[in-house]
């Protein structure tokens, strides 16, 4: 007999848009690490929503600030006030070490907000001359999929056919501060990267490069902004991944886990000499935020906090990073991460290892071709990283 699920998957390729290869497996519910199909198969989940879910899937208190919340008062818009702003405002100001927030809800919003502030603040604070202003990013980026996103990116199939893109835009080799330099004119209004490059492959800077990058940026009056919309709140063992090197960015961009995996809320945090360059009318979003997600970010943060996730990462992810190094096999070329954000390069295509893998209850999905991509929810036990140790040797085993 048709199973759910390849009813459900012959729906969704029927009528929806092409724009995702999933794995073949249809997920209806889910627990903490854990997500099952409507047939009742159990998988673990090493992908967390590529980062949104670091918390656990449904975690209890998430859950319960948001059906709190909805039975209250789930949007104003920006019109009015709402109660729940402002508290989680002087949160995310707290944890960032910032004196100013400005709410979204996607992460590509997000990244074209900080863009948006970069270049006014070339223009009303640095002194830079209308329309010249220039953003230096890195080769290989993954900001997300909105125009001004892509148009940062040096992929051409994320690229093609979407054309005029925006002008304005530098690349350097990620990881070279020569190249940064030499970008740098008297028209930078920022330097945007990621400090760890997610979707790239897990890819990892040179150490140093992201507090040589830093000191070049305030010599040179240029803003050093942070997307840590993936590599933030905790997944790389540190609550931000800057903070490996004590780098305060200039900007933060945070998003997914910001969320908990339960409602989208991003933001961008900044010192008011920057934030400050936006008034009333100037940027907006009917529900950038709004109570739900204000809620839900707040208890996503406390959660973060009070289960010492950054920490929990980093000792787990270490642990979990020697035992994937022991397994051999000619074709993997590299493991590498930091905290429970972890890579491994093959020599060859990622994506027959992640069907195996799934097959064997294991969720995790090829990042860039050759890369496997390790990234479960924080909250993950040792016990749990060690039945997914078994799994991934199995099948990596040659
Ligand atoms: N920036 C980074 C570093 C990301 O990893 C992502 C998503 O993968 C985005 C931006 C885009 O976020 P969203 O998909 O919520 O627009």
């Amino acid at each position: 007999a048709e199973t759910k699920s390849k009813q459900i998957i012959e729906q969704t390729e029927k009528y929806g848009a092409k724009n995702y290869h999933p794995l073949p497996i249809v997920i209806s519910q889910a627990e903490g690490v854990w997500v099952y199909d409507p047939e009742g198969n159990q998988y673990m989940d090493m992908l967390s929503a590529y980062s949104a879910v670091n918390q656990g899937h449904r975690h209890p208190k998430i859950i319960q600030a948001l059906k709190d919340q909805a039975d209250k008062i789930t949007l104003t818009s920006r019109a009015f006030h709402n109660d729940q702003l402002g508290p989680w405002y002087e949160k995310v100001a707290n944890i960032t070490n910032k004196e100013m927030i400005l709410p979204m809800n996607t992460g590509a919003e997000a990244v074209e907000t900080a863009i948006k502030a970069a270049r006014r603040w070339a223009y009303d604070i640095k002194g830079v001359k209308e329309n010249q202003a220039e953003i230096i990013v890195c080769e290989g980026n993954f900001h997300g999929r909105t125009m001004a996103a892509i148009s940062l990116s040096t992929e051409t199939e994320y690229k093609r056919g979407f054309g005029p893109l925006l002008p304005g835009i530098k690349h350097i080799p990620y990881g070279d501060v020569n190249a940064l330099k030499e970008a740098i004119t008297e028209n930078t209004a920022a330097f945007l990267l990621e400090p760890i490059q997610g979707e790239a492959g897990i890819n990892i800077p040179p150490e140093g490069f992201l507090k040589e990058a830093y000191e070049i940026c305030k010599r040179e009056d240029v803003l050093f902004i942070a997307d840590e919309i993936q590599s933030g709140l905790g997944r790389s063992g540190k609550m931000f991944a800057c903070d490996w090197e004590s780098v305060e960015p200039d900007m933060y961009i945070l998003g997914k886990a910001l969320g908990g995996g339960v409602f989208p809320i991003s933001c961008v945090a900044a010192n008011k000499e920057i934030l400050g360059v936006f008034n009333p009318g100037s940027h907006g979003s009917t529900f950038g935020g709004n109570p739900l997600a204000c809620a839900v970010s707040m208890a996503a943060l406390e959660v973060i906090e009070e289960e010492m996730l950054p920490e929990r990462a980093l000792e787990l992810g270490n642990y979990f990073m020697k035992k994937l190094k022991q397994i051999e096999n000619p074709e993997i070329k590299e493991v590498r991460g930091k905290g429970l954000f972890i890579g491994i390069e093959l020599g060859t295509h990622a994506r027959p290892f992640c069907e195996r893998l799934k097959d064997e209850g294991l969720l995790c999905k090829e990042t860039h071709d050759t890369v496997i991509r390790f990234a479960p929810p924080l909250v993950i036990t040792k016990e749990e990283l060690n039945w997914a140790y078994e799994k991934i040797r199995k099948v990596l085993s040659k």
